[in-house]
This record gives structure tokens, sequence and C-alpha cells, in this order.
């Protein structure tokens, strides 16, 4: 439910991403009946017995696959564990490029690819090792083994990973009212603005940045210096997830209307590493 609400919070599409989207989805014949544009973020969610051609492109006659569809939307992928692990991997290019590469004896294609990757996963084969109310009775290898099945370097491209518990019924049907999508847009927005104006108007987002751009738009005072040098000892965080955790706390901190990085803002990005903390506990 969360995955589905995203695009609804996301800045909608400017009119270069609407043609670069509609695009693709014309050339699949994707386009509705009548329908001349693709003017909302796309929301894709393959099932996991999608094909690697299915998800990423590809076939005799090379066509974009859920990658590709998902362009300047988000691609969800719900019971990762379950998706082959080959046709993930090859997901590490695209959330690496922006682009799927398709090379063939003929040519090779490049289809856009740029996206918001979420994925949801059960804590265990049975689904409650997290439940306070509910009994596990998966063993830690089995545990293990499901888990086992997302590879480190794809985790490693994950920037947040958080617990979602179950919501009680009660809580469901509570009339006490949170953010609007509408609200949680215009934060969005005002924060990509930050960003349109850090790049200088180029079509960049702090997700995007290299790390050189890390390195200067991401300066820490000493506290933070030392708060992510502890967190990057103790979670044995890859040098990729450094750059990560502070690609999420600029964000965090453009969220917050903040030009600095406070050690909140970053404590914040730290702890949504959480599965790394699983992996190498
Ligand atoms: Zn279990």
């Amino acid at each position: 439910m969360l995955a589905r609400r995203l695009p609804t919070i996301l800045p909608m599409l400017d009119l270069e991403e609407s043609l670069e989207t509609t695009r693709i989805y014309s050339s699949v014949g994707l386009m509705g009946k009548g329908q001349a544009i693709i003017a909302t973020r796309p929301f894709r969610s393959p099932h996991h017995t999608t094909s690697e051609a299915g998800l990423v492109g590809g076939g005799t006659m090379p066509a974009p696959g859920e990658v590709s569809l998902a362009h300047h939307g988000v691609l969800f992928l719900d019971e990762l564990p379950e998706f082959n692990r080959h046709t993930l991997e090859v997901l590490r290019q695209p959330l690496e490029d922006g682009v799927v590469t398709i090379s063939r004896a003929q040519a090779t294609l490049t289809f856009p690819a740029q996206i918001m990757l979420v994925a949801a996963l059960n804590p265990c084969p049975c689904g409650y090792l997290t439940d306070p109310k509910r009994e596990c009775h998966c063993t830690p290898r089995q545990v293990q083994a499901y888990m086992g099945k997302i590879s480190g370097p794809l985790l490693d491209r994950i920037d947040i990973h958080l617990d979602v518990p179950a919501v009680p019924y009660r809580e469901l049907r509570g009339k006490v009212e949170g953010t609007s999508s509408a609200a949680m847009r215009d934060q969005a927005g005002a924060a990509r603005d930050l960003q349109a104006a850090r790049f200088a108007g180029r079509r960049l987002s702090n997700a995007r940045m290299t790390h050189r751009q890390v390195k200067k738009h991401c300066a820490l005072d000493d506290a933070g210096e030392m708060l992510l040098k502890q967190a990057m000892q103790e979670l044995g965080l890859s040098a990729r997830a450094y750059d990560e955790i502070l690609r999420v706390a600029r964000t965090i901190a453009d969220l917050d209307g903040s030009e600095n990085i406070s050690a909140t803002h970053l404590s914040e990005a730290v702890q949504y590493r959480r599965l790394d903390r699983n992996l190498f506990a």
C-alpha cells in the first residue's frame, strides 16, 4: 500500500520526463486508447516469476522491460527473495547507470531506466520473526538461507531499509489523520527545488550525486564525522554505503530546509541501513 502511493508524493513529471516516459510506452504499444501522453509517474509491480527479459528488457527484437516502463517512476518488487537471483543481479547495472544496455550481435541498444526501486520482503520464511504477537518457527539456518537469496551487492545499492511492523486493526480504523499526500508532495517539491539550485538547474537529484559531488555537498562537522566513522566500523559498511548514507542525510537535511547536515540528519540516515546490520551481525 505504501509503495503504491509513492508516486502520489513524488513531484509531478515535468514535460521532458513526460515525453521520455511516453516514448517508451508508445514503443511497446502500452498507451491507453486516446491517450496522448503519460502525465503521471509510472508504478510497475512485476510478479516474481517475471523473466530477465521481462524485467530489464531483451528478447530477439530487444524491447524495454519493466525497469524501463518504470522510468521516472517506481519499480516495486514484492517478495524480493522469490525473484530469480540472477534476474535481480542484472538489475544492478540500471540501478547504477539509470539506463539498460542490451547487447546483440547486430547492435547495442540502450533504454532509459531512471527508477526508484522499492522492494518488500518478510523477515523470515514464515513472516513472524519480528512480530511481537506471533511465534516464528523458522530455524536460524532457514532465516539465513531466505535472506541469503538477496546478494550483498544488490542490498548495498538500496539506500533505505525499513522495518514495517503489522498495523493493529484498531489503528487502521482510527480517525487520526497523518500528513496528507498533497502536503508530502509539497515537501518533496521544496526539497527538489533546493537540489535544482544546488546542481545549477541540471536534472540531478541527491540520489544521483557522484562521489565527488557527495564530497562537495555533504560536508559534515566534527561530531558528524565521528558518528559516521563509528557507524561504518560497527556495521561494517562499504565505501558505497558511506556515500549512500551521505546522500540520504543530504536529502533529510533538504526536507528539513537545512543547509548543513546535522548529527540528527545523519543518524536518521544511518538507521536506514538496517539490513546491513542483520547481514553482518
Ligand atoms: Zn519465521
